[in-house]
């Protein structure tokens, strides 16, 4: 068992003799965490497992962390998983020779093809027992099977699955449909890998299950220092031969930052008038930009004049924009070797000469475009440097970023701009500036800070840029993206489709999502339809052990969190029933949504960038009569 305290590689025969760590070790961790309720332990048993990786065969410690998060290689590579289901049954009853009826009605039961693979595996008597799988050996199969198609795909799954014991079978069968299960994202990871480090270096001191208790500290400030290391340089295949090699506390200068590799961008936190923007940034140099509607990018240049795009979740869109690329010269005005440049790409009318809305640029194709075949122009606004001519500005005031971005580029009509900006701390022309940005076609403004705590914090919600929107005026302020858990079946016009769902938002603290409110307004049929289709594909048996809700609002059908929306409501309050933001603001009560409108799909959004606990509470709390009334209840006021 790796989760209890005995279990120790060197008691572990085959691993100890081998130094190369067999797969079981990996399910039987899988299993076990999957089978726990509490995230601390479920951590707290990963990081066992680390260790024992750590001490015993470091180099398996890279591909351990890979399938562990069900990734082959940094996500902004593309190299997916994601085999068809039709495919796999195909494999496993080649393997097992059970009859594709059988498996389909199985996981149709179960809900789960890789328990059906587990348990058909496990019915099947062998005549010889195949050599044991290594985790290594699993990695590089998955790495070729990603690589290629068609039958040799099934193959290639035969191959590794026939000879799969116990619990491997339905690990591996997962790590191959692209969906693990076992609820570990990347903060759990990296808390783990941090855990992992200290245990393996405080082993000889006391017991793996005191570490945590005695060296809470140490502990804390490994954490603080991966997380850091991952924010400026998001690849495992950097960071974990680094943390084996170096000392944690130089571990950053081992893992920089570099073009080609997308770095979390830095995000607003919303606020509901300039009276609040000029409160918090109060006696500080700032500057208010237009908010562009668009869809953010990081632009790239690496020193061997390679471009990428990345979006704001990451991912490489460097295919959709060839256009940009094609044009990418003209934005240089001295001989740059390389940079990041963060910005907003808009649709663009070139005849009118201006700015179209974000739903111009939602139709343009993302995949194989066709430099002669593109109908929607775009314009890139630039609004920040982050990186030029191989030195990281991240650490930077903006006032220095923004010198070197208009001292090395330049603007050109129609295809690059900087965002219109004014550095002005004068109320009134703050209020003027915003008016002048929704006459441009803009969402509002962002303020931010100049000189003082004014660098570029990556990965993170900052109160050093605050986000102004046009609708300001309204209680919230700003709208909410959620992630769809559950669907209610339609009556009347909408029977045959949902007619309403369960929305969450996410708790990043305990990686956990927390039912919101139910929403049925906003949507055309055309939306219902749409979303029907495609969320039907997502359904799962029952609700996930990091959903959060009351069975007062069960749903039909509960989804696996892959698709954000974004909505907007006329207030937060305090709810019996659903339990976002749970403990922050009340200790029993959770934050639900009053009069919840569907606005639109966020395609740019991870389930895990959905809105966040904490901002929940927040939006709550800055609401007027939710201050008027703390005012009132507050003796010293
Ligand atoms: P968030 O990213 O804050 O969760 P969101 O994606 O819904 O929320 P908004 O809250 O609308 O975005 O505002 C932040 C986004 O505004 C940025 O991610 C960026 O894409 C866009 N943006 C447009 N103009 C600017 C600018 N001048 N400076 C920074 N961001 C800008």
């Amino acid at each position: 068992d790796p989760s209890s305290e005995m279990y120790h590689p060197l008691n572990d025969a085959y691993w100890k003799a081998k130094g190369v760590t067999p797969y079981l070790a990996l399910a039987r961790t899988f299993q076990v965490i999957e089978e726990t309720k509490g995230r601390l332990k479920m951590i707290d048993t990963l990081s066992n497992f680390f260790c024992s990786v750590m001490l015993v065969s470091p180099v398996d410690l890279l591909p351990c962390v890979y399938l562990s998060i069900n990734q082959l290689a940094p996500a902004y590579e593309g190299l997916e998983l994601g085999v068809a289901e039709t495919t796999l049954m195909k494999a496993i009853c080649k393997a097992t020779g059970r009859n594709l009826a059988h498996i389909k009605s199985q996981t149709h039961i179960t809900g789960d093809l890789g328990i059906v693979a587990e348990q058909s595996r496990m019915s099947q008597r062998m005549m010889f027992q195949p050599a044991q799988l290594t985790v290594r050996g699993v990695y590089s199969k998955l790495k070729e099977i990603a690589g290629i198609s068609g039958q040799s795909k099934i193959t290639h799954i035969y191959d590794v699955f026939v000879a799969c014991r116990l619990s491997e079978a339905r690990f591996f069968i997962r790590s191959l449909l692209g969906k693990l299960r076992i609820g570990i994202a990347e903060l759990s990871l990296l808390t783990a890998l941090a855990i992992a480090l200290v245990k393996r270096n405080r082993l000889s001191d006391c017991k793996t299950n005191k570490v945590c208790d005695i060296y809470k500290d140490e502990i804390a400030n490994t954490t603080l220092l991966l997380k850091t290391t991952f924010c400026q340089c998001p690849n495992y295949d950097i960071i974990i031969p680094a943390i084996l090699k170096y000392n944690i506390e130089d571990l950053h200068k081992h893992c920089p930052m570099h073009p080609g590799m997308p770095l979390k961008p830095m995000l607003a936190q919303p606020t509901k008038g300039v009276h609040e923007v000029l409160e918090r940034f109060s006696g500080m140099h700032i500057t208010c930009e237009w908010k562009y509607d668009g869809e953010r990018a990081q632009i790239h240049l690496n020193d061997k004049g390679e471009i990428s795009i990345f979006s704001r979740n990451s991912e490489n869109n460097t295919e959709k924009y060839p256009d940009l690329i094609a044009r990418s010269k003209n934005v240089l005005k001295t001989a740059v070797q390389s940079y990041i440049l963060d910005s907003e790409i808009v649709a663009w009318d070139v005849e009118r000469k201006q700015i179209l809305p974000f739903q111009v640029l939602s139709t343009r194709k993302r995949k194989n475009v066709d430099i002669e075949e593109i109908k929607v122009q775009v314009c890139v606004y630039i609004f920040d440097l982050l990186y030029i001519n191989g030195a990281a500005l991240v650490t930077k005031p903006l006032s220095e970023r923004r010198k070197l971005l208009l001292e090395n580029f330049q603007e050109v009509e129609g295809e690059w701009r900087f965002a219109t900006a004014l550095d002005t701390n004068d109320m009134d022309e703050v209020q003027q500036f915003l008016e002048e940005s929704i006459k441009g076609n803009c969402e509002g403004l962002m303020v931010k800070t100049l000189d003082t705590e004014a660098t570029y914090e990556i990965a993170k919600r900052s109160r050093n840029w605050l986000k102004l929107k046009k609708d300001y005026l309204s209680n919230v302020g700003d709208s909410l993206d959620l992630v769809v858990i559950g669907g209610y079946k339609g009556k009347g016009r909408r029977t045959g489709a949902y007619g309403g769902f369960l929305l969450a938002c996410y708790d990043t603290d305990n990686e956990e999502y927390q039912s919101i409110c139910k929403i049925g307004t906003g949507f055309t049929d055309d939306d219902l339809k749409a979303h029907s289709e495609f969320l039907s594909k997502h359904v799962i048996s029952g609700p996930k052990s990091y959903f959060r809700y009351d069975s007062s609002v069960e749903p039909d059908v509960w989804f696996e969190p892959v698709q954000v929306w974004e909505v907007k409501c006329a207030d937060l309050s305090l709810s019996p029933v659903h339990r976002a933001a749970i403990g922050i603001v009340d200790s029993e009560r959770g934050i639900s949504l009053r009069f919840p409108r569907f606005i639109r799909i966020r395609e740019d959004k991870s389930a895990e960038n959905a809105t966040d606990a904490t901002q929940v509470a927040h939006m709550y709390q800055s609401q007027d009569q939710v201050k008027n009334n703390q005012k009132m209840s507050d003796p010293m006021d």
